[in-house]
């Protein structure tokens, strides 16, 4: 799978009026719909910035807006390229707005873009600081797991309430992991306020990516002991 280009927009001129239109589906001089870019991206087609810590408001009222305008009531008199850009545009509007809404479905697109969102072999290996607590989870759910098989109920409720300990401690590991992809977005904002070297841009998105991958790691755990729980 080829992974999208990187930020190619800027260079998009109108088909009508020849100006630069940045990849927002409406031209900012003339007003026209413009035709889908390929490999445009979600950020530029909103007039945004490449800024991880988004302002939902400002982004729920750009998709409304646009939602309105695109609306194909408006392009019924259009010609008939005009009537596909429309829908074009609108099938990007829903795909974009759906992934920048979602904090962690940013930082991952946002480093797809950039050929940085690396899961590999690592989204299986423990974050070393939990590797003990690993352990022992898995210790526990293979006993819950055996006690059900063979009917033995006496250790039940023990057995219960060390992973519901266990679920609790790791759904407080997410938390931290939250506030921890929080901070770095915040400091990929300021380095791009800063104008930050290519090197130093890197190291952030290698940090994200990083903690994108412990963060999945930690959810899996949280999902798979709620549902031996539930079982
Ligand atoms: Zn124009």
């Amino acid at each position: 799978m080829n992974a999208p280009s990187p930020i190619v927009t800027a260079s998009t001129t109108c088909w009508n009026c020849s100006a630069a239109t940045g990849g927002v589906p409406f031209c900012p001089a003339c007003g026209k719909i413009q035709p889908l870019v390929q490999g445009a991206d979600f950020f530029s087609f909103f007039g945004l910035p490449h800024k991880l810590t988004l302002d939902l408001e400002t982004l729920e009222q750009r998709f409304h807006s646009l939602s309105w305008k695109l609306h194909p009531d408006h392009f019924a008199r259009a010609t008939e390229s005009e009537r596909q850009y429309s829908l074009d545009q609108s099938s990007q509007l829903n795909d974009a707005y759906r992934t920048l809404r979602d904090p962690v479905g940013r930082v991952e697109y946002f480093l797809s873009l950039h050929g940085m969102r690396k899961e590999g072999q690592k989204k299986q290996q423990a974050p070393p600081e939990l590797l003990e607590e690993v352990f022992e989870l898995n210790e526990s759910l293979d006993e819950l797991r055996e006690a059900r098989a063979s009917g033995e109920s006496a250790h039940m409720p023990q057995l219960r309430a060390k992973l519901e300990s266990a679920q609790h401690k790791f759904e407080s590991s997410l938390t931290d992991v939250d506030r921890e992809l929080a901070k770095v977005l915040a400091d990929w904002d300021a380095a791009l306020d800063a104008g930050a070297e290519e090197a130093e841009k890197k190291r952030l998105m290698e940090r994200m990516n990083e903690v994108l991958n412990r963060r999945s790691y930690i959810r899996n755990l949280v999902n798979g002991v709620r549902q031996e729980l539930a079982a």
